[in-house]
Formats: C-alpha cells, structure tokens, sequence
C-alpha cells in the first residue's frame, strides 16, 4: 500500500475484511440455531429426458434468516464445511428427502429419480454415513430412486471413505452422480476406480455451446467417453433451446437447467408442464 493514500484506503479495506470476517462469523454461528428454528427448506429442480419429461428432481438447501436474509448454499456450506457442521446439514436434508419422497413419486411416477448434494467431509464422518444408510434402509426399494451427487473433488478427497459408502449405498439401489465433473482438476485415470453410475457435465460448459466451439468439443468428448464407459450422463444449466438441442444430438441422456425449471418448493411445483397432455386432454 502506497504511504500517500494510505490511511483512508487502508481502514477501507481492513473494514472491507472485518465485514467479510463478522458475516463467516455470523453464518458459522447461525447454522445450528437455523436448523432447530425451522430456517432451512429445500427446493427441487426437474430433470428431464430427452423427450422433456420429467424424469428426476435435484434437492437444493435454501436458508432465510431474518438478520442474514436470503444466504446461498454456494456461500453457507463451504462455511458449514470449514466449521465441521455440514454433516449436521446433510443429515437434515436426508431426512427432509425421505420425507418428501412418497409426494415426488406419488405425483411423478415410481421411476422418477431424486437426487442431494453431499460434501468431502460427509464421506469420513461415520456419524453421517451411517445415519444415510439408516435412513435408507427405510426405505425399502423406494431406496432405488434415491440418487447421491458429489463432486470429484469431493470423492478424491474421501477416496477410500467414499467408495465403500458408495458401494453400501449401492447394495441398496442408491445411484451415484459426479457433479460438476470437468472442473475439479482430477485425473480422468479416477474415472475409471470412481463408484459412480452418472457423470453431471458442469454448467461451465453447457453455457459455452453456440459461444464456444472448444467446449463444445470438450462436451461431445465427454458424453462420447461416457458412452465406452457405461455412464449416464446430466448436462448442468442447461438454459436454451440451442443447447439443449446440441446436447440432445450428441447423446446426452437427462437435461437440468432454468429452459425446463427452476428449483422450486415441492409444494410450488408446475406439476405436469412437460409431461404430455394425456390427462388433461378430456378436461
Ligand atoms: P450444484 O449441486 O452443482 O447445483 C447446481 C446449481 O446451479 C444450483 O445452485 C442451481 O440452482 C443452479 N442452476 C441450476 N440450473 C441453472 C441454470 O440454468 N443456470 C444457472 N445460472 N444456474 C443454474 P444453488 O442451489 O445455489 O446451489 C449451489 C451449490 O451449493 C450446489 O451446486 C451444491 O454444490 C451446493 N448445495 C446446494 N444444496 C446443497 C445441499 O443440500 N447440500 C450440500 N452439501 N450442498 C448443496
Ligand atoms: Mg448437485
Ligand atoms: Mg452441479
Ligand atoms: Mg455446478
């Protein structure tokens, strides 16, 4: 810092610092208190097939405190995993799953897949790993429509950790998605030791396509080594026509973005947009 406009710009920017640090704080501090008051809801974003039905729904935490307003996963659940209190999160938004599952597959179809979010810490704390398979063991064969999303990261992280609770959850018909694969940095060689049934393409490079013709290649290159590899593939973002045509052509099998839904409240739900007419045709 140059001595000259030094002072002044020095107080702005240790200020700057101590609000970024006061409002960590406050979000670290905030998260236990919000899940006994209730302060945490979740929110489900369609999946569709290349027909545009849908076929699977992501859950999404949402938080609203009344001092912190509206706080993004994006920025609360790094949070909660430096400050060791993502598992209490997790367990949560198992339990909320489960008990949202018969309305999904009452309305859309026992075959209809749900899928969360788990993080790096997740996969070592025996507390969380155990609680899930509780949890899914209740399930009974409802267990199969549950799928886990986690990013390579993540599973690298946790690598022996995570492939036995993945192959435990696995015995019970659970699936298992890499999320935002492409931008981890990791080694294609883990693809193959990786228990996964499903790679998400990161929305990084659906938003390129019309813009971008390398990530255009870079995503046919994806769904192509998919297909050698027997993996399912979800594109992330998806939000046109465009894109979700050229994902389409190119063999991706289930599509997610704001072109077909936003995450919404079960209860907010636009039911049936994309699943054909059939009922309502004599109404
Ligand atoms: P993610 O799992 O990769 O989820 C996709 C994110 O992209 C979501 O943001 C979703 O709302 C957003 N999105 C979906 N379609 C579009 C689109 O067409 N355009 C754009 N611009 N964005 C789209 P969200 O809900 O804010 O979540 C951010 C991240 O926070 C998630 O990324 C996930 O890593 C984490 N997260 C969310 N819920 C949970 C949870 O329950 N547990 C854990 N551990 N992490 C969660
Ligand atoms: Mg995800
Ligand atoms: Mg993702
Ligand atoms: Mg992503």
């Amino acid at each position: 810092h140059s001595k000259r406009n030094g002072r002044g710009q020095f107080t702005l920017f240790t200020r700057m610092m101590q609000d970024d640090n006061h409002r960590i704080i406050r979000i670290s501090t905030s998260i236990i208190s919000a899940l006994e008051n209730d302060e945490f809801y979740l929110v489900y974003q369609p999946k569709v097939n290349q027909s545009g039905h849908i076929v699977a729904f992501e859950a999404l935490i949402r938080w609203y405190n009344a001092h912190l307003g509206i706080v993004s996963p994006a920025e609360f659940i790094p949070i909660a995993e430096q400050s060791n209190k993502v598992s209490a999160i997790t367990q949560w938004v198992v339990q909320q799953v489960c008990n949202d599952i018969d309305q999904i597959l009452g309305q859309y179809g026992e075959s209809t897949s749900i899928s969360l979010n788990l993080s790096a810490n997740d996969l070592k704390d025996d507390s969380v790993t155990g609680f899930v398979l509780e949890k899914i063991k209740l399930l009974g064969k409802r267990a199969s429509a549950i799928e886990f999303e986690i990013t390579e990261s993540a599973y690298l992280k946790s690598f022996q950790a995570g492939n036995k609770f993945f192959e435990d959850l696995r015995t019970y018909g659970c699936k298992i998605a890499l999320d935002d694969f492409g931008t981890g940095y990791s080694s294609l060689s883990y693809l193959t030791e990786f228990n996964i049934d499903t790679l998400k393409i990161d929305r990084q490079f659906v938003s390129q396509i019309g813009v971008s013709q390398r990530s255009e290649l870079i995503t046919v290159t994806i769904l192509e080594m998919a297909r050698h590899l027997k993996l399912t593939v979800c594109a992330e973002g998806v939000e046109t026509l465009e894109q979700a045509n050229f994902l389409i052509d190119h063999g991706c099998h289930t599509l997610q973005g704001y072109y077909y839904g936003k995450p919404e409240p079960l209860s907010s739900q636009t039911t049936d947009s994309f699943l054909p007419d059939l009922n309502n045709s004599l109404s």
